[in-house]
């Protein structure tokens, strides 16, 4: 049996998904007629603690209608140097919204507040304009680490002093939640507009979520339309968002812990180097320098042990759990994985 931990990408829809999206009301969305849309509109507005959410059909998606909506072509946006944004959307940002894009190291994806700072630009006739600052949360390249609440309250505070308005990229904000035992809302009180994906550790099998004031909302929505996004009777695949919501937030601490266990594990194989205690949410991720072995020779090696896993980097491989891994499979998974990392 193959095991899967590419992604949180690759979960099915569960069974209650599937016969949701069969009785699933809908209408046509671009009139806003479709009340299962609207009532996963509201839903996700409501947790996230903002006045309105855009159902849209990818994460990428949402972060570029949120950069459309938030900058003008030739003002400047900062983001973390590894975020996906900047790393993972086929330079979007640049290709459909014309901003040009200042890259900020993270520590853990964590940019120094002093740094954020600096980078602001100041009133010159010379200079672009800082439209936004983009976070993310967790952050996918530093391992699915979790900005800490009170790192977020700073940075709110010193844009907002700033005039900056911010975005987070909340692919796996429920994973953040749960990690820090609060609600989603607590996060995203410190931002101005989020994106959230139903798609990856929630289980649902397509779109993501765009919430914000609800003025800005309304802009989000033509450019969605602008995109291609303007969905008709999408109620059949919002109603298993609907359930992403609603039954599968809580089961994320089985991914975390499942990923604690794989980290702990090959913390103690040969040639491995991890810190297993930064293993925060469901993403593990470990350099094979000392195997002699590349990344992508491992992973061809995990592969036929029955293990799929992410080359990230020259040594760095990247493991994902989720909710179709159970306890057995990561049993599985470091018993073959002891095999390969003991030769
Ligand atoms: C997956 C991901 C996205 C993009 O989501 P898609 O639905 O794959 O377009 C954005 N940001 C982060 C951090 C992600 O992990």
């Amino acid at each position: 049996m193959l095991i899967d931990l590419r992604s949180d990408t690759v979960t099915k829809p569960t069974a209650a998904m599937r016969k949701a999206m069969a009785d699933a009301e809908v209408g046509d969305d671009v009139y806003k007629e479709d009340p299962t849309v609207n009532r996963l509109e509201e839903l996700a507005a409501d947790m996230l603690g903002k006045e309105a959410a855009l159902f849209v059909t990818s994460g990428t998606q949402g972060n570029q209608i949120a950069v459309l909506t938030h900058t003008a072509p030739g003002q400047e946006i900062l983001l973390e140097a590894e975020s996906h944004i900047f790393y993972y959307e086929a330079g979007a940002v640049a290709a459909l919204a014309g901003v040009q894009t200042r890259t900020i190291p993270g520590i853990r994806g964590a940019m120094e507040p002093k740094l954020v700072e600096a980078a602001i630009r100041g009133e010159d006739i010379h200079f672009p304009a800082t439209a936004l600052l983009c976070l993310e949360n967790t952050h996918n390249r530093a391992g699915g680490a979790v900005l800490p609440l009170s790192y977020m309250a700073v940075l709110y505070d010193l844009a907002k002093r700033r005039h900056v308005a911010v975005h987070m990229d909340g692919a796996r904000l429920f994973n953040a939640a749960v990690a820090l035992g609060v609600d989603v809302r607590a996060i995203a009180e410190h931002v101005d507009t989020v994106q959230i994906c139903l798609s990856k550790g929630l289980g649902a099998p397509v779109g993501s979520i765009l919430a914000g004031p609800k003025v800005w909302i309304a802009k989000a929505r033509k450019w969605r339309k602008r995109l291609g996004g303007g969905m008709r009777q999408a109620g059949v695949i919002a109603a298993p968002g609907i359930l992403a919501l609603t039954e599968m937030v809580e089961r994320l601490a089985e991914d975390h812990a499942h990923a604690k266990q794989l980290a702990y594990a090959l913390a103690e194989m040969k040639g491995i180097t991890i810190r297993p205690e930064h293993i925060e949410t469901n993403i593990v991720i470990f350099d094979v320098a000392k195997t002699g072995r590349s990344a992508d020779e491992c992973v061809v090696a995990l592969k036929n042990e029955g293990i799929l896993a992410t080359s990230f980097g020259p040594t760095c491989i990247r493991l994902v759990t989720h909710k179709d891994i159970g306890q057995q499979d990561i049993e599985t998974a470091i018993h073959r994985m002891n095999n390969i990392f003991s030769q």
